[in-house]
């Protein structure tokens, strides 16, 4: 049997359709979308616009506020240092949440490094975060707010409205890293309030290696310093050659997302079923992070009494799923956003994270169901 895939935070596949509006840009249409003076580049230049309306149309941005990128790591590092090279000296002080992904953790560490402070907003025991916090956090001198719009181990959704202002009426500007809640929910930057927007490609069911981000039009204008110098492709913010069939991928991928409004209501009904299934076969089993608000394709549950690594172990080939320990590298160490939550470090480790999927049926949610509650029952020496 092939293992069933429930790691959607992680990667997702490129979806069939994505991979044929791609597939024609690696051989006849390969030309450089610089290329002013053939139809070759021409046609490369006008499959990349039609990817930057497709994405735009994603989060109801104007299609020329958005950046194409290498990926999400890309455009949380551009949009967090990029902001901070050109910060004016009085503002030398960014704001983020404790559980944030490493993206935007490291960038921010970095920048502590070259003179800036920055407070790492903690979180409560469900991971949300106190408005009333944020705004005592949030000072004169902020330059940049950072938060996710929904965490990517335990699925927990951050009121972005009320964050872009309490950012706003301190002068300060919004940031949000969208890659997990991008496809899987209505998002309109500008009735928001977000200045800077990140998104990945291979996280919405597209390749891996691009990813966007959006920069409003404000005025005055949002000032970036690019990350990378050269031809001046991306207006300035972003050179290099385009990826174009990897530009056109993003493209159809947010299109695709756009167009499956009910796909939210599938997953969270698959995801209610996994749950219940869970905590009908499994004793001491919880639920890490709020039932709502919450990622309609995210569960997180931790098992009592069971050695985490030994239940990973007897899953893995089955079964793809992440554990408490650090997702991004091959670190065992347990997850920050556990931690952050709560969790002791025996905890975190005898966590499982299920990330739901477009591809995902009822039948493989059942016998992931069953491949859980086996294990711990071998575990426990109880079967
Ligand atoms: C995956 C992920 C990223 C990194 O995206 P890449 O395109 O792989 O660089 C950043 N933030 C979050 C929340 C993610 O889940």
């Amino acid at each position: 049997m092939d293992p069933i895939y429930l790691d959607s935070h992680a990667t997702t596949p490129v979806d069939p359709r994505v991979l044929q509006a791609m597939l024609p840009f690696f051989t006849e249409q390969f030309g450089n979308a610089s290329s002013r003076n053939h139809p070759f580049g021409w046609n490369a230049g006008k499959a990349v616009e039609q990817a930057r309306e497709g994405v735009a149309s994603l989060i109801g941005a104007r299609f020329r506020d958005v950046v194409f990128t290498s990926g999400a790591t890309e455009s949380n590092n551009l949009a967090i240092k990029g902001v901070a090279a050109s910060a004016p000296p009085g503002r030398r002080h960014l704001v983020t949440i404790c559980t944030e992904h490493r993206a935007v953790l490291d960038p921010c560490r970095a920048l502590e490094r070259s003179g800036f402070r920055v407070t790492y907003v903690a979180v409560d025991r469900e991971g949300l975060v106190d408005l009333d916090r944020l705004r005592d956090a949030i000072a004169d001198d902020t330059l940049l707010v950072s938060a996710m719009s929904a965490n990517n181990e335990i699925g927990v959704m951050h009121p972005l409205s009320d964050m872009a202002s309490l950012a706003h009426d301190r002068g300060a500007l919004f940031h949000c890293d969208a890659v997990q809640s991008a496809g899987l929910g209505p998002i309109d930057v500008r009735k928001t309030g977000i200045d800077l927007l990140s998104l990945s490609a291979h996280k919405i069911y597209g390749p891996k290696g691009v990813g966007a981000l959006y920069v409003a039009k404000r005025d005055p204008a949002i000032h970036l310093e690019p990350l990378v110098d050269g031809g001046g492709h991306e207006r300035g913010y972003r050179s290099g050659t385009l990826n174009v069939p990897g530009i056109v991928g993003v493209g159809r991928a947010a299109e695709l997302c756009r167009e499956a409004v009910d796909e939210p209501l599938r997953l969270r009904a698959l995801r209610e079923r996994l749950w219940s299934a869970l905590s009908k076969s499994v004793d001491g089993i919880h639920l890490n992070g709020p039932v709502d608000p919450r990622l309609a394709n995210n569960l997180n549950v931790r098992v009592d009494a069971v050695h985490g690594e030994s239940l990973l172990k007897a899953i893995a080939a089955d079964l793809a799923v992440s554990s408490g320990a650090a997702c991004a590298t091959a670190s065992a160490e347990p997850s920050h956003v556990l931690r952050a939550i709560g969790l002791s470090d025996e905890q975190a480790r005898a966590s499982i994270r299920f990330g739901l999927g477009r591809f995902s049926t009822e039948r493989e949610i059942d016998t992931a169901a069953t491949i859980v509650g086996d294990a711990v029952c071998h575990l426990r020496r109880r079967c």
